[in-house]
Order: structure tokens, then C-alpha cells, then sequence
């Protein structure tokens, strides 16, 4: 197998890839990306051509790979994987796509995170199916051109903002991805539960949707841990006790929140006096890079209105010194 494309599955990926919805009508939640997704791959199909260059972008975990399965299995296409970092150099991609069928799906995972000399092939492959390679070195080089079949290329990021314009401008389907409703999330940790064959109480599923930060990922993962609990020291049947005591022994609050969101809002507020405070200062005094922090931390803090984004910094909102338990500055509590 090519090893550019990514191999090891990580921790719970078997089960994980055991849920994953197979078909659009089997995906739960994003209405809206879902109907467009609808017609333009039914229109695809009716055409005969490659479906339109597609990005999903927002936070991880919320089905930006599933949705380009999907893709694939819908167009009856083959679907090829691969990761920004992943392709070193120009050539890993040139092999990636001379090698693609007509009308094939190839994923580009973490987009953003390309090198630009990578990035440079892309163009006249996103636009004109076509590879400009060069060929030797110094005096001696030359360029040959390179016809490509038609493909559909599926990028995703959590990071809109760090993609260069030239290849944000060149995808027709941009998607952008949101934070998962609790009504939806139950419905996917009930779906879990059936596959895993185990028995759940309505109270017990919905605790877990409550707690999954809206993120189907996080969801199956408190789902398994759940089980887990329920196995050994329950009777086997997911209960709302059962869940609420696990997931309290995991350290996912009321809220939802794991240990490394209290710590930010923790630290915000008995340093920082509630911000505003710089991402960098945060990245050294919590030592988690700047990115986990802008991609992982932030996104479902700031949905949540537990903290704002300021000129100057961030700030902690009211909501969250009342989830800390502390009294916000007196400034706040007009
Ligand atoms: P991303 O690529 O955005 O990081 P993934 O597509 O890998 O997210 O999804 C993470 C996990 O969540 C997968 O196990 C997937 O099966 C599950 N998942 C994501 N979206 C849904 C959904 N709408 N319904 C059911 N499961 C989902």
C-alpha cells in the first residue's frame, strides 16, 4: 500500500468505523450541508461527471471524513485518503493523482497544513485535471504536462482561516460543519448502543449526548467507556446513573467539559482576573500548543458563550464564572 496514505488506525477506530453512517440518509444532523450534498451529488451522477472540489471545514470530530465517504460510496466511486502533512513532497501527491479512476474521491485531510510546494501542484489538477511536473535539474530541466482524469477533491480543515486563498477560491463546494444539537447526538449514541448490542434507557442515552460537547466522535467515545462502566459494574443496561457516575469518574462536567476546558476557564479567571488574555499567554501557562488551543479548546467554549473573542484577547463570559463557581469581577455584574 502507498505510504503516503494514512495506515494505523488509532485507538477505537475499528468500532468507530463500525458507525459510521454508510449513506446520507443514515447521517444525523447538518440539514443544511446534508440537502446540498443531496443535489450535487445527484446532479453529478446525472451528468456523468466528477462532482465539484468540496471542503468541509470546522471543528474535529464532526464528520468531515464520514460526509467524504459518504461522497464516494454515493457517486459509486473509489474514495483514496490522504493528510496535508502526510504529502512531503510534490511528487507524493503527482503519485497520488496519476493513479486516481475518473470521477474518484481523493480526501485530503488537514488541508491547511500542506506545503506549498505541494499546493502548487493542486492548482491546474483542481482546475484542468492537469499534473505540470518537473523533470531533472538545473539547465537540464524541463516540464512535462500530465493529463489527469477527472476527480473530485474532498479537503477538510478545522482551520479555514490558515488556507491560502488560491486554493480556498478553487473549491466550488465550500461546507462549513456545526456543533452537533443534543436531540441529534442522542439519536447517534442510540444508534451506538443498538450496533453494540447493548440495552439503553432513553435517560441514559441522552445524558451522554448531553455531555459529548456536540461532537458525534466524543459521543462514541463516552458511549464506549459508558458501556464499559455499565459491563462491569452494572447490570449490562445503560442507565442515566450509570452514565452520569462514569462520566463523572472521567472528569466530563455537567456541561460537558473535560479537564483541559476547566483548566483554561480556571486559569482565565484566577489569573487573568477573567481576561482579556492573548492565546500565546494562555498556550504557555496551560503548555498546550497554540493550535489544540484555536481548534480543540476554543471552538465549543465560545459556542457555548462561555467565552468571547476581544481585540485585545480573550475574555471570560458571565456563564463561566457561574459554571466555575466564582463571583465574575464586579465590573460584570451590572
Ligand atoms: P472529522 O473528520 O470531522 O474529524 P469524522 O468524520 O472522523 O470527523 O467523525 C468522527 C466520528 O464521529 C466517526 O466515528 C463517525 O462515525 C462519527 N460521526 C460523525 N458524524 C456523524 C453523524 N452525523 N452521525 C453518526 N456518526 C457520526
Amino acid at each position: 500500500p502507498d505510504p503516503t496514505l494514512r495506515p494505523e488506525p488509532m485507538e477505537g477506530e475499528v468500532e468507530d468505523r463500525a458507525l459510521r453512517p454508510q449513506a446520507l440518509t443514515d447521517f444525523v444532523g447538518q440539514a443544511e450541508a446534508r440537502a446540498n450534498l443531496r443535489v450535487f451529488i445527484d446532479s453529478a451522477k446525472m451528468r456523468g461527471k466528477a462532482m465539484d472540489h468540496t471542503l468541509f471545514f470546522g471543528p474535529p470530530g464532526l464528520g468531515k471524513t464520514t460526509l467524504a465517504q459518504i461522497m464516494a460510496r454515493e457517486l459509486a466511486v473509489n474514495f483514496r485518503m490522504t493528510s496535508g502533512p502526510v504529502l512531503a513532497r510534490a511528487g507524493d501527491l503527482a503519485a497520488i493523482l496519476t493513479n486516481l479512476d475518473a470521477r474518484d474521491v481523493l480526501f485530503i485531510d488537514e488541508i491547511h497544513r500542506m506545503n506549498p510546494a505541494v499546493e502548487e501542484v493542486l492548482y491546474p489538477a483542481m482546475e484542468d485535471f492537469e499534473l505540470d511536473l518537473v523533470i531533472g535539474e538545473g539547465p537540464a530541466a524541463r516540464t512535462v504536462r500530465i493529463e489527469l482524469q477527472p476527480f473530485t477533491l474532498v479537503g477538510a480543515t478545522t482551520r479555514l482561516g490558515l488556507l491560502t486563498t488560491p486554493l480556498r477560491d478553487r473549491f466550488g463546494i465550500p461546507t462549513r460543519l456545526q456543533f452537533y444539537e443534543i436531540p441529534e447526538l442522542d439519536l447517534i449514541v442510540q444508534r451506538g448502543a443498538r450496533m453494540m448490542g447493548i440495552e439503553a434507557d432513553p435517560d441514559g442515552t441522552r445524558e451522554i449526548a448531553r455531555r459529548a460537547r456536540g461532537t458525534p466522535r466524543i459521543a462514541g467515545r463516552l458511549l464506549r467507556r459508558v458501556i464499559d462502566f455499565a459491563l462491569v459494574e452494572g447490570d449490562g443496561r445503560l442507565t442515566r446513573q450509570i452514565a452520569d457516575s462514569a462520566l463523572t469518574r472521567l472528569g466530563v462536567d455537567d456541561l460537558g467539559l473535560d479537564g483541559a476546558d476547566r483548566r483554561y476557564l480556571s486559569l482565565m479567571a484566577e489569573h487573568y482576573g477573567g481576561g482579556p488574555v492573548g492565546v500565546e499567554t494562555l498556550s504557555a501557562a496551560l503548555s498546550e500548543s497554540r493550535d489544540a488551543i484555536e481548534e480543540v479548546i476554543e471552538p465549543y467554549l465560545l459556542q457555548q458563550g462561555l467565552i468571547a473573542r476581544t481585540p485585545r484577547g480573550r475574555q471570560l463570559a458571565a456563564r463561566a464564572w457561574t459554571h466555575l463557581g466564582l463571583a465574575a469581577p464586579v465590573a460584570m455584574r451590572q
